[in-house]
């Protein structure tokens, strides 16, 4: 029952949606806010309650089934290629999906994006015609998990550099011996895209392969530790190790020594696509706190009649929508096969970046409330901050976005 000065969240339903506003209308075709509207509705009607159960139980079984959920629905297989049995949209309806499903649960968005797209782009993109028979459908129905393994204990931020992860050729198998670290969906992985050494003389890059790699009964594979995480509550993140684990030579994937252009190949587009996450993310934290501050009354007035506060409010839209035009263009780029790697990178650390202010700045017009669990910006906070560092951290984004200019001006 709401006491009196108390807003409960209920009193706060704010379902503003984006595909109505004339800036949307403006940005997007009627068609991307068709979709919008489709998968919208569907993921608030049908995901948000698994969404809750898995932040309230810390489990990840409600998220499996808000993937097959989607799978069933047509959403998984939105942006695969039609040959694949996909519907053939590019990176805009991926973000617009992203943005969406984050904007009510980054658990259910982070499992679905690594099994879905992770996984399943480089196979629907580089796999054999086998290959995608075989892994691509269960994937896109959500009935198999999927996950990308390239982080080691000693390769993060230079993960090409410092792989040391090793698969040599034994008759008709490869035998595959390390440790990957960090790897959503791990321990829960029925396939995964595994890069490994191959040629471990190979200048930079140069000898490394992909693989696909099926856990099932797989002999010397083991789950060294899931690790705790500090937020997106029901997602499991493992250290992993393969001690002379066999594979099939068949499940090589693209070609041996060829694994740095199936990591490359889509990346663009991966980044961008984690971008719509913040920006779905941040878009949610800003929503309620526009709402609070037009309800919450402290010296006789609604906060947002004071500048310290309503400031901030336009301040907030301002770099959402920044950030929004970032990812829209270098999305954009993406779809009409322009190089966009630079707009990508930039796109994804300035949401990154601008997202946690907006993140924090909102539980902050909040106040103490905004650090109790009666609203979700203590989850917004914890489920947020990780963007920061994964796919690609800030500093090194920087690093390669100023690389780029370099380039364009001659420099090496
Ligand atoms: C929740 C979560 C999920 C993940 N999921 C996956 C997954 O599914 N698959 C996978 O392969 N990996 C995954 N990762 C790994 C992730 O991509 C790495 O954490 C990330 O690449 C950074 O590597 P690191 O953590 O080893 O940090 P480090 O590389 O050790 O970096 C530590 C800090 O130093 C900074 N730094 C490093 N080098 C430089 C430099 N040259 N200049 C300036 N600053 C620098 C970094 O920006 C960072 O702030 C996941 C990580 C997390 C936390």
């Amino acid at each position: 029952m709401p006491k009196e000065g108390h807003i409960s969240l209920e009193d706060l339903h704010v379902d503003f949606g984006y595909s109505a506003t004339p800036s949307s209308l403006f940005l997007y075709t009627k068609e991307e806010n068709r979709f919008r509207e489709r998968v919208r509705g569907f993921i608030r009607e049908k995901i948000a309650p698994l969404a809750e159960e898995a932040e309230n139980g810390g489990s990840i079984e409600p998220i499996r089934e808000a993937i097959r959920r989607m799978g069933r629905d047509g959403i998984n297989r939105a942006y695969y290629p039609k040959e694949v049995g996909g519907e053939g949209y590019g990176v805009v309806h991926r973000t617009i999906r992203g943005e969406e499903l984050t904007a009510i649960s980054y658990a259910v968005a982070m499992v679905a994006g690594t099994s879905v797209d992770l996984f399943g782009m480089p196979v629907a993109r580089h796999g054999t015609p086998e290959q995608k028979k075989k892994y691509l459908p269960p994937i896109m129905r959500g009935d198999k998990i999927g996950a990308i393994c390239i982080t080691e204990p000693g390769a993060g931020s230079d993960a090409v550099g410092g792989m040391r992860m090793a698969a040599r050729r034994e008759g008709k198998d490869y035998v595959l011996s390390g440790e990957k670290r960090f790897i959503t969906n791990g321990s829960i992985a029925d396939y995964m895209v595994l890069y490994a050494l191959t040629d471990p003389k190979a200048p930079h890059g140069k000898g490394i392969s992909a693989f696909i790699v099926e856990t099932e009964d797989l002999t010397g594979f083991k789950v060294l530790k899931d690790f705790e995480l500090m937020g997106r509550r029901g997602v499991v993140n493992s250290w992993l190790a393969f001690e002379d684990c066999h594979i099939p030579a068949a499940n090589l994937l693209g070609g041996e020594n060829r694994g740095i252009e199936v990591m490359l190949d889509g990346l663009d587009g991966e980044r961008i696509g984690g971008t719509s996450g913040y920006v779905g993310c941040s878009r949610s934290a800003y929503e309620i706190a526009l709402k609070y501050a037009a309800e919450r009354m402290q010296f006789g007035k609604p906060l947002r009649s004071f500048e310290g506060v309503s400031f901030k409010l336009a301040e907030m839209y301002s770099r959402l929508e920044a950030m929004r035009l970032l990812m829209l263009r270098a999305a954009r780029m993406v779809d009409a096969g322009l190089p966009a790697s630079k707009e990508a990178a930039a796109a994804k650390f300035f949401a990154a970046d601008n997202g946690w202010w907006i993140v924090d700045e909102a539980l902050q017009i909040l106040g103490g409330i905004g650090y109790t669990k009666e609203y979700p910006l203590e989850r917004y906070m914890r489920d947020f901050r990780v963007g920061r560092i994964a796919a690609g951290s800030s500093e090194i984004l920087r690093f390669l976005v100023q690389r780029e200019l370099y380039k364009e001006i001659g420099y090496k």
